[in-house]
């Protein structure tokens, strides 16, 4: 079994006390490989690295940054089948959407570095005669990026990507789960040329790893994609040193199928899409709400089209839906599964681990739907971020808005009418970063993503506006009288 190392300062190295930790390949629940468990000596060289690298890198023209990171994408679609197979094998992402994955992953890098040349700064009005004062974008410094395990490679590269090509040093810790994913990452930016030190990788657990790049006074500024709890402990330890911090945290986005919807196609269409990548997203809708007098017609084709799906091993190019990422994950959506039914939700389909092999050994769990959901049930005020589907009754459209509001998060929604004025109407009230209206949620990198509403994250991500929050205004003002 292969031993990884970790990448700090230009050198594949291994950590000071030796320590490393499996991870698993959720299909077979066998081992993958071993990774480094990092100490807060292996962080403190990681950081003292990155910002010896800082002067350099940050001075580098905007357009020599923009070519690294094109060289970089060309390298990811070169290297493509061995994400693929670490996505298929360490996530158990589908092979098909594995491949849709590193797809995606070229072209947002190439956006990344075209977008980045056009970043500009302001000129502010003149007050004082003969003077010009301006506001410049210079980099935040050095940023830790910590990711999570859910779609791994793009969550590395949509914030590794624009850090760099804005002239930050960065270091990576990414999920304990996807560490390995996080090696070939790193191995793949590295054949692009980076100056030494202006890339870095950190492997281990959040708890130890994370905390000492989040307390660490080297590091300018946290970039974290993750669970809402975990951003709270993030923000107060990233507080004692005043980092920046910007977060994508979690959801529990609400889609309200009106009585005047195509409930056909909106059942079609949010079904085909709830369970891909075993619906670990942020974007999946954790509550369905559905106009009473469309709430069996939805529930039957939504159900239909669920029970059509193909659970299988992750490499098999028939799988539509593979095994669940990790256990621990699977543990908890059982949970809600058990809940709802104890607090009175009826289970359509689905439910439970298949029992034939070869999934009997895998984290799998069959795609399930759970109706006649009420509001206060825990898998509906609860961000569940795996297979079930919670569909709940609504008789109007003022009682639907508060219950779709009435959450701790805030990240998206969806609404399905074939009123025009309604759909608008309703995406006012709505108080959510994102709303889709007909449509499931759909990315691209000019898309931003994320916000500021409630505890679903600090900031956006993705398009110009995710970039810019990798840059500092700096205000400049010349006298040249
Ligand atoms: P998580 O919060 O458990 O872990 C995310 C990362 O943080 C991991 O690398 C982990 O090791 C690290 N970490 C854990 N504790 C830490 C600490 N105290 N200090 C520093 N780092 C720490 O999240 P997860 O389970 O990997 O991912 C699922 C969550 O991520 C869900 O809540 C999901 O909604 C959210 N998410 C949000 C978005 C979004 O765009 N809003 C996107 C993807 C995932």
């Amino acid at each position: 079994m292969q031993t990884y190392k970790m990448f700090i300062n230009g050198e594949w190295v291994d950590t000071e006390s030796g320590k490393t930790f499996a991870t698993i390949n959720p299909s077979t629940g066998e081992e993958l490989g071993r990774v480094p468990q990092a100490g807060i000596e292996d962080v403190d060289k990681a950081v003292n690295a990155a910002n010896q690298a800082l002067p350099e890198w940050s001075k580098m023209t905007q357009s020599d940054r923009a070519k690294t990171i094109l060289r970089f994408a060309d390298l990811v679609e070169e290297h493509s089948e061995e994400l693929v197979d670490l996505e298929v094998n360490e996530h158990g992402t589908p092979i098909m959407l594995a491949r849709g994955f590193a797809a995606a992953a070229v072209d947002q890098l190439e956006y990344i570095a075209c977008i980045s040349r056009g970043l500009m700064g302001q000129v502010l009005p003149q007050s004082i005669p003969n003077t010009i004062g301006y506001l410049q974008r210079v980099p935040i410094g050095v940023c830790a990026v910590i990711t999570p395990w859910n779609v791994p490679l793009m969550m590395m590269l949509s914030m590794i990507g624009p850090a760099l090509v804005t002239g930050n040093t960065c270091i990576l810790k990414p999920a304990s789960v996807s560490s390995i994913l996080g090696v070939k990452f790193t191995e793949i930016l590295e054949k692009a040329d980076l100056p030494r030190g202006v890339m870095n990788l950190v492997t281990g657990p959040g708890g130890s790893v994370g905390d000492a790049l989040t307390t660490h006074p080297g590091v300018d500024m946290v970039r974290f994609t993750g669970a809402s709890d975990t951003g709270k402990e993030i923000l107060m330890a990233a507080s004692q040193t005043v980092k920046k911090c910007v977060m994508e945290l979690g959801g529990n986005n609400p889609v309200i199928v009106c009585e005047d919807a195509n409930v056909e196609k909106a059942a079609k269409l949010q079904a085909g899409r709830h369970y891909g990548n075993s619906a670990q997203n942020c974007s999946t809708p954790g509550r369905y709400y559905v106009h009473e007098n469309v709430y069996d017609e939805f529930v039957e084709v939504f159900a239909n089209e669920v029970k059509g799906i193909n659970v299988g091993l992750p490499w098999d190019e028939k799988t539509a839906m593979g095994p669940m990422a990790s256990l621990q994950q699977l543990e908890k959506v059982e949970y809600y599964i058990k809940t709802a039914k104890e607090q009175g939700a009826r289970i359509v389909c689905g439910g439970s681990r298949p029992s034939t092999p070869p999934l009997d050994k895998g984290h799998f769990l069959m795609p399930t739907v759970v109706a006649d959901c009420t509001h206060d049930m825990t898998i509906v005020r609860e961000e569940i971020f795996g297979p079930a589907a919670c569909i709940l009754k609504f008789s109007s459209e003022e009682e639907v808005v508060k219950l779709a509001n009435d959450s701790e998060y805030g990240l998206c929604a969806g609404v399905w009418t074939e009123n025009g004025s309604k759909a608008m109407k309703i995406t006012d009230e709505l108080r959510v970063d994102s709303v889709f209206i007909n449509m499931p949620r759909m990315m691209t990198p000019e898309f931003p993503w994320g916000g500021n509403v409630r505890q679903s994250g600090v900031g956006k991500s993705d398009s110009v506006c995710g970039m810019e929050e990798f840059t500092d205004l700096k205000f400049i003002c010349k006298s040249y009288s």
